[in-house]
């Protein structure tokens, strides 16, 4: 990572890892809880940003909405030496595709590339929500402020955006306001085929939804803690892979929950006031988010989100039932809370952004042997290589070893029946790749 214009020389610096850090540490204290807070503020304000909303006015519907996105990332291109390139991507979905798209409706989302110096073509998404919705989901004239529900999602990607694109990374980063969510996460399906149709190579995408919420509704008040949701394997993957699995582990090990465990990791390396929670299934029971369909297609892909949910709060229609207040209004999201999870979006994309491209073959042997044996392919662009183990029962990578230039190695001592192993590439200022689980068996 290379802070534009001041920091560019530092690159050169003897103390590289340093700093780094130490634009980590700037990349928190940047995002700004003032602007969430007006962004949410004015997002709210469009009445109803419902996908079926108007899109003719400039001050009520989902068109005035994506119109004013469009012109915060142009200006903060602008600011940036037009170092994004924006634009609208967007499908035309017929009326009757579900019982949610009751007319037909063209799905926009609005896109800002941050082009990477060294890998244009590798890309970790930051999405949040354009859209909002009230009790009944085809009602789209009704107020619905959506403020929590996802303005803080889209938000924080306006916000990090604007922290990010002060410096200059390796790899590309993508902040987008995905749409038509609440009728059917379309907006997504739209993005995830637009990224085959293109060869796009995704890292990550890191969906934000329902952010800003610290008091549950069983009355519980938590400003530090936000769940991280990953599906155990890819939908994806072969009857063979699912077959293998039975023999050599790899049940709680697919792509997006490494990714998890690297958000987890980032924040407990630079975030330790935070308490990350990684939950083990694709999201809440039986609801849905805009990383699913990313993940449907075999993308890496993770929610991110509060912990205490309060539902009073949540695709209502603006009233009082019972002395009983109900909606998602702006006064309900606490932005200081806000603030702290776009920072944990933030250094996550610039540590990823930052890193060498994963090693994409890991073979692992040492059946009836003292020792695992781990074998990988070269990384261009890597300095090292890190292998992590940790017990079959952890959660986390809690064990790891950086074994420099080389592309296997012998762990001497430690049985392979034992332990679940990945490697991970390490770029020259420290910055690492997600980690890989073995997908080979050495013989
Ligand atoms: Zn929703």
């Amino acid at each position: 990572m290379k802070r534009l214009i001041v920091l560019a020389f530092m690159a050169q610096s003897m103390f590289v890892i340093a700093q780094s850090n130490s634009d980590i540490y700037d990349i928190i204290d940047t995002v700004s809880e003032e602007r969430l807070r007006q962004d949410v503020k004015t997002l709210a304000n469009f009445g109803t940003r419902h996908t079926l909303s108007d899109t003719l006015s400039n001050t009520r519907g989902i068109g005035a909405a994506r119109r004013w996105i469009k012109t915060q990332f142009e200006d903060i291109s602008k600011a940036c030496d037009d170092c994004l390139d924006v634009f609208y991507q967007k499908d035309l979905v017929k009326k009757g595709t579900n019982q949610r798209i009751v007319k037909d409706v063209m799905v926009v989302n609005v896109v800002a590339i941050q082009r990477g110096t060294k890998y244009p073509n590798r890309f970790i998404i930051m999405s949040g929500d354009i859209d909002s919705r009230v009790s009944d989901p085809n009602d789209f004239t009704s107020d619905s402020p959506g403020a929590n529900d996802n303005a803080t999602g889209m938000a924080g990607a306006i916000e990090a955006a604007r922290v990010l694109s002060k410096y200059q990374f390796e790899n590309s980063i993508i902040y987008v306001g995905l749409s038509g969510e609440e009728q059917g996460l379309f907006g997504g399906q739209g993005l995830a085929k637009y990224a085959i149709d293109n060869d796009w190579d995704i890292i990550g995408v890191l969906n934000n939804d329902m952010i800003g919420n610290i008091t549950g509704v069983d009355g519980v008040i938590d400003n530090r803690t936000f769940r991280i949701f990953s599906e155990p394997v890819p939908p994806t993957e072969t009857e063979q892979q699912r077959k293998a699995r039975r023999f050599y582990g790899g049940e709680v090990d697919g792509i997006s929950r490494q990714l998890a465990r690297y958000v987890h990791k980032t924040v407990k390396s630079y975030m330790p006031e935070m308490n990350p929670m990684m939950v083990y299934r694709l999201d809440r029971f039986g609801r849905g988010g805009h990383h699913r369909p990313f993940n449907d297609v075999g993308f890496p892909g993770i929610r991110i989100m509060e912990a205490h949910e309060n539902y009073t709060q949540q695709h209502q229609d603006i009233r009082t039932e019972n002395g009983m207040d109900y909606g998602d209004t702006f006064e309900h999201v606490n932005f200081a809370y806000t603030k702290k999870l776009i920072a944990v979006n933030a250094i996550t994309m610039a540590s990823l952004a930052s890193a060498p491209p994963a090693p994409t073959t890991v073979e692992i042997g040492g059946i009836v042997e003292p020792s695992a044996k781990l074998k990988w392919n070269t990384v261009e662009g890597a300095k090292g290589y890190k292998i992590y183990w940790r017990d079959t029962t952890s959660p986390t990578w809690d064990n790891s070893r950086y074994v420099g230039n080389v592309t296997e190695f012998t762990l001497k001592g430690i049985v392979i029946d034992n332990f679940y192993f990945g490697v991970a590439s390490v770029g020259d200022d420290g910055f690492e790749s997600v980690v890989v689980f073995p997908n080979k068996i050495m013989r």
